[in-house]
């Protein structure tokens, strides 16, 4: 895609799932890839050589330049210097990929306030934070960057049980909004996916179960889950000079979930 190829990304959570398949296909594009991880870096090692053997086959002679940031999303000093470590060794940032998330299921009377700060600290402060540090090295560096968040469809579909959850991405819509608007003039882009059911370790418990997976596709359009590689796409798209007049939006990505599968025959007269 335009405009992508020598540009340096940094993606959070990039050890598994949505983030992995981004770095992926972030690296096929030709951009070096800062890839985030928590706590093992067995996993991120994965999705480097991955992403070096897709982008160029053989990972000894790749252009794509690549390096794993350790870093926990919901510290700020993490933040600080995961992205001062990626400026160091890439000379420049130019893109963000805001994706780390957890969430956890609960009544919403049971939350205990630690246990909804912890979700709503790497979904939403974290990404704010991160997004506020890549902004500074932006516009430190005089040429314009971009962020992209992963949001989810439950930033619109109230999720019962995932309360923390629900307010992080509900949050991060009106987060991507303000700040596109906010640095608009100095073209700086701040977009957002907002992926449905998609295959993924976070999904592990209905994923792996045929029945549960029925269940969850009865409610898509479109008849199926997303992959990973789906999302990844169009996040490339988002980052790329093709989507240079793109800032503020969500973009849904979900076979048509927030379509309202039960709507789709007359329900009224
Ligand atoms: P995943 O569990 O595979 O990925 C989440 C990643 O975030 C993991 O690599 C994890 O290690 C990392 N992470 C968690 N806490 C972190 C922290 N404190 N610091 C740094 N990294 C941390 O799941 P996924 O489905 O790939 O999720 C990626 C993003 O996509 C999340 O933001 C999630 O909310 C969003 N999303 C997923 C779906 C889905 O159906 N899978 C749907 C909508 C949105």
């Amino acid at each position: 895609m335009k405009g992508l190829k020598g540009k340096n990304a940094l993606i959070t959570g990039a050890s598994s799932g949505i983030g992995q398949a981004i770095a992926i296909r972030l690296a096929q594009e030709g951009c070096n890839i800062a890839i985030n991880y928590r706590k093992s870096s067995e996993a991120a090692e994965d999705t480097e050589e991955l992403a070096l053997q897709k982008a160029c086959g053989d990972v000894e002679n790749c252009g794509v330049k690549s390096l794993l940031v350790q870093g926990d999303v919901s510290s700020e000093q993490d933040i600080v210097e995961m992205v001062e470590t990626v400026v160091e060794k890439f000379g420049s940032l130019d893109i963000l990929i805001n994706n780390a998330g957890i969430q956890t299921e609960c009544a919403s009377h049971e939350i205990k306030a630690e246990e909804f700060d912890r979700v709503i600290n790497v979904n939403l402060r974290g990404a704010y934070l991160c997004a506020r540090e890549a902004i500074k090295q932006f516009l430190a560096q005089n040429h314009p960057g971009t962020i992209i968040n992963i949001s989810s469809v439950h930033e619109i579909i109230p999720r019962p049980m995932y309360v923390s959850y629900s307010i992080s991405k509900g949050g991060m819509e009106n987060m991507t909004k303000t700040l596109a608007l906010e640095y608009a003039k100095q073209r700086i882009r701040v977009n957002a996916i907002a992926p449905g059911a998609t295959i993924t370790p976070i999904n592990e418990d209905w994923t792996k179960d045929p029945e549960k997976k029925a269940i969850v596709e009865s409610h898509i359009p479109m008849g199926r889950a997303g992959t990973s590689e789906e999302m990844a796409a169009a996040v490339a798209f988002l980052a790329s000079d093709e989507a240079t007049y793109i800032t503020g939006q969500t973009l849904f990505i979900d076979g048509g979930l927030t379509l309202y599968a039960d709507f789709r025959e007359t329900w009224s007269a």
